[in-house]
């Protein structure tokens, strides 16, 4: 119970009596086979689950303008995404972002529930994925459940081999393409081919590859139920306004099936039109029974939905006795879209976005650190001049090759000494050392703002001004 909608945990817990008298506080984990099922929502799913693949198969191999269109460049440390370089110095950007991803799961799941888990999760995506190719191999629910029991046999061997080559197949395509975004893929393929990879290309392959097939080949569920915090905290994040999938009880009860059905006694007469087929259950990815109500378990991946719509169908009675609504609605009030929470998240969310936005549009393509010397605030050269020393950092964010200027503004008598441009590649950085040397016949302040500027010399508009400080301490 959470300050949300209540989430009921139906899940046979406790003392499980063990041979030898012992008792054990874990339950035997029974593998689930659900059935496959066809229907509107799953038609959806379809479409939201081969749109993730093909986003996260595809990216690698994009290009904008001759670049590619996302690369993580971790000896370089720098980012490069939709022709933006980013360098570990725009953490901000990265910052946003998170929070933005945090406040988006907060008010989808508020006003859609765990949509993102039905619908785009890659554990999702990846099982959907391996259930389809154990379907294409093994068959549907029953004939998988009876290959399961038979004895060993060519055909067993035969279906459950290819399943798991083509899993693994899979898994290491999506390895392959992990990789990718961190090193271009178009040599990563040639040289997976032929085994001439680096220790952490390697690594990173077999890790993923392992991971993609133990998860959604192995594990599926059990990742929702067991690892994904996601799971334990959505109800504080629900609301009796939140769309969540749910059963008619009023509709649907007293249930009944085949020969209650066919009895007219007063005892059947009034029977509710859920007709126990179970096949809710059977389709259910998590093994639930959304009968029993709201549960933790339930990733809203409405399989139940289309099942019993088919089934009700067949009855000649109207779908939707299980079907995405609110607490509100099954109790016959309004539900109400506009709430404070709602709204609250939205306005936060939508500042978020606006800053991140702005941040980017706004955003030069070059950055300059100004770093002083830390060995000594000031030395004197052998002409009597005081002198403080410098690294200019400086970042060309473009995708372009740049020549800077360097110039500086600073009191009369400080004299700039270093390079009058600095010329860097696309996205590259230089560290360039200067001094400023001030004329011992002038003033020597104690200590006055000096300010570094560098402009692109192609386009007057690409420039960066950092203030830093010119220190003699009045000697
Ligand atoms: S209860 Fe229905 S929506 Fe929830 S996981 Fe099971 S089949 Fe999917
Ligand atoms: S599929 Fe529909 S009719 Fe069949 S048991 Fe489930 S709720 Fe009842």
């Amino acid at each position: 119970m959470s300050n949300g909608i209540p989430v009921k945990d139906v899940t046979p817990r406790g003392p499980n009596q063990q041979p030898g008298g012992q008792q054990s506080f874990y339950k035997k984990h029974e593998k689930i086979q659900p059935k496959w099922i066809e229907g509107r929502f799953q038609k959806l799913r379809d479409f939201t689950v081969v749109a993730t693949m093909g986003v996260y198969l595809l990216t690698p191999w994009l290009t904008w303008n001759g670049d590619p269109v996302v690369r993580f460049d971790l000896p370089a440390r720098r980012f490069d995404i939709l022709g933006m370089t980013f360098f570990p110095e725009d953490f901000f950007y990265l910052s946003l972002l998170l929070m933005i991803a945090a406040f988006s799961l907060l008010f989808f799941t508020n006003l859609l529930g765990r949509v993102f888990c039905g619908y785009v999760c890659p554990q999702t995506v990846w099982t959907r994925f391996f259930v389809r190719i154990e379907r294409w191999t093994e068959g549907d629910r029953n004939a998988r459940l009876k290959l399961d029991k038979s004895p060993l046999s060519v055909n067993k061997v035969v279906r459950k081999g290819s399943k798991h080559i083509a899993w693994l197949a899979l898994a290491l395509l999506t390895g392959v393409t992990f990789v990718g975004y961190f090193s271009p893929i178009r040599e990563l393929i040639p040289r997976v081919a032929s085994f001439d990879l680096g220790t952490w290309e390697t690594w990173w392959i077999v890790f993923f590859t392992g991971a993609t097939y133990t998860n959604a080949g192995w594990m599926r569920e059990q990742v929702c139920l067991y690892m994904c915090p996601y799971a334990r905290f959505q109800s504080a994040m629900f609301d009796q306004d939140t769309l969540v999938v749910s059963y008619d009880t009023t509709r649907g009860e007293p249930r009944g099936r085949g020969k209650k059905r066919r009895d007219t006694s007063a005892e059947h007469k009034d029977l509710g039109d859920c007709v126990d087929c179970g096949l809710c259950v059977q389709v259910c990815p998590t093994g639930i029974d959304i009968r029993d109500g709201l549960q933790y378990e339930c990733i809203t991946c409405a399989a139940c939905i289309d099942a019993c719509d088919e089934v009700m169908d067949s009855v000649g009675k109207p779908r939707g006795l299980v079907r995405y609504t609110t607490e509100h609605a099954l109790e016959g009030k309004q539900t109400h879209i506009l709430r404070p929470r709602l709204l609250g998240y939205g306005i936060v969310l939508g500042s978020l976005a606006t800053v991140f936005l702005t941040g980017l549009l706004m955003r030069v393509p070059v950055d300059l650190d100004v770093i002083r010397d830390r060995n000594a605030l000031f030395q004197e050269t052998t002409d009597g001049k005081l002198e403080n020393v410098y690294t200019l950092k400086v970042y060309n964010k473009s995708q372009e090759a740049q020549v800077f200027r360097i110039t500086v503004e600073a009191p009369e008598g400080i004299e700039y000494k270093g390079p009058a441009t600095v010329a860097l590649p696309a996205a590259g950085t230089e560290s360039v050392p200067v001094s400023l040397q001030l004329d011992p016949n002038y003033t020597k302040p104690q200590n006055v703002d000096v300010n570094f500027t560098l402009t692109a010399v192609s386009d007057e508009s690409i420039t960066k001004q950092v203030e830093s400080r010119f220190i003699s301490l009045g000697r």
